[in-house]
C-alpha cells in the first residue's frame, strides 16, 4: 500500500500590522487540518529574513507544527547563509525550502550575484555544513523555469539539485495537471526518484489569478481565463468555480500518483480548506 498524500501550507510573512494581528487565527485555522508542515517564504513582495523568522516562530508558538523557512542565496555570502542556517537550526527547523530566488529586473546574466549563482550550490552548502541535518526541499517547474532557454536544460539543472542532495522538490503553480505528468516522466527516465509534489494555487479571483500566473510562466488554460473574466464581478460564482476547477486539478493529480499536495494559502484559511474538504483524504476529517 502506498503511503496517504502528504500536504503542506506555505505562508508569507505579513506586511501590515493588520495582517500580523490576523495571522494566527489563520494558522490555527490551518493547523486543525494537522498539515506536515508549514512553509514560510522569504524576500517575495519584499518581504525581510527576519519577517520569515518571526512567522516562523508563530507558527511554532501557536501550534507546535514543523515549520520550514525558505531560504533564497540570491546576493548572499556565504557566511551570511551560514548565520541564517544556525539560526534556523536554533529555532528547531528540520526542513529548508532552497531556492536561488528571484533576480533584480535589472540582472543582465542567470547567475545570481553574490557566493551562490544557483539553488544547486545551495543545496550543496547546506549539505557540507550541516550534513544530513536537515530536510531539503527544492523548487521543480513542470513548465519550464521563464528563464530557461529550453525544457531540456532546465530540467537538466532541476537534476543538478538532486544531485547536490535536495530531499524533495515542490513545483510551481500550474493549471494543466499533464506538464506535471510530463515532468514526472522525464524523472523516471532520468533515474530521479525523489518526490515531487505539485504546488497549488487556490483561484479566488481573476486579475491575481492572471498575475500569479504571468509572473511564473505558468500556462491560464483559456477556458478558465475567459470564464474567471466573465465571472469577476460575481464573486461567490467565481469562487465557486475556481473550487471547482483546482479540486479536479487535485483530484486528477493524486488518482495519477503525485505523493501529496503543497498549497499557497496565499495566508487564507478558507481556500485551502475548502479543497482539501472536497478531496476527502484518508483520516482528514474537516
Ligand atoms: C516552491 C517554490 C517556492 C518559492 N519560494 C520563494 C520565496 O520564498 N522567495 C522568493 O524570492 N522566491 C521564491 N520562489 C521563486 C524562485 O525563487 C524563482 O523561481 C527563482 O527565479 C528560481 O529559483 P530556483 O531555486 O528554482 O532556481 P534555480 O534552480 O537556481 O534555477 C534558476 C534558473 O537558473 C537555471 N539554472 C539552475 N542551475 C543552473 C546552473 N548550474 N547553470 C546554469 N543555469 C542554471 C535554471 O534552469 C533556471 O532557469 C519559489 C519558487 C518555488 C517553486
Amino acid at each position: 500500500m502506498s503511503a496517504p498524500p502528504s500536504y503542506s501550507f506555505e505562508l508569507f510573512p505579513p506586511r501590515t500590522p493588520e495582517a500580523e494581528a490576523k495571522l494566527p487565527a489563520v494558522i490555527a485555522q490551518l493547523a486543525a487540518a494537522r498539515p506536515s508542515y508549514f512553509s514560510i517564504t522569504y524576500g517575495a513582495g519584499g518581504s525581510s529574513q527576519d519577517g520569515t523568522y518571526q512567522t516562523l516562530m508563530t507558527v511554532v508558538r501557536h501550534t507546535g507544527a514543523e515549520a520550514a523557512p525558505h531560504l533564497t542565496c540570491v546576493g548572499s555570502t556565504r557566511a551570511e547563509i551560514a548565520a541564517l542556517l544556525d539560526r534556523y537550526r536554533e529555532a528547531g527547523a528540520k526542513r529548508i525550502v532552497a531556492l536561488r530566488g528571484d533576480l533584480p529586473a535589472t540582472a543582465m546574466s542567470p547567475a545570481a550575484p553574490g557566493d551562490f549563482h544557483y539553488a544547486n550550490e545551495l543545496v550543496s552548502f547546506i549539505r557540507e555544513t550541516h550534513g544530513n541535518f536537515f530536510k531539503i526541499e527544492v523548487g521543480a517547474y513542470p513548465e519550464m523555469h521563464p528563464q530557461a532557454p529550453s525544457p531540456g536544460v532546465d530540467f537538466e539543472n532541476f537534476r543538478r539539485k538532486v544531485e547536490a542532495g535536495a530531499d524533495s522538490a515542490l513545483t510551481q503553480l500550474f493549471y494543466n495537471a499533464d506538464a506535471y505528468f510530463d515532468f514526472m516522466e522525464r524523472c523516471v527516465k532520468a533515474g530521479i526518484k525523489i518526490p515531487v509534489v505539485p504546488g497549488i494555487m487556490p483561484i479566488t479571483g481573476y486579475a491575481n489569478t492572471v498575475r500569479f500566473c504571468a509572473g511564473c510562466g505558468a500556462d491560464l488554460p483559456r477556458w478558465v481565463r475567459l470564464r474567471l473574466e466573465e465571472l469577476e464581478n460575481d464573486k461567490p460564482a467565481l469562487v465557486k468555480f475556481g473550487i471547482e476547477v483546482v479540486t479536479r486539478l487535485c483530484e486528477t493529480l493524486l488518482a495519477n500518483g503525485a505523493p501529496g499536495l503543497h498549497f499557497y494559502t496565499v495566508n487564507q484559511a478558507g481556500p485551502t480548506l475548502r479543497l482539501l474538504k472536497n478531496l476527502k483524504l484518508p483520516g482528514l476529517d474537516l
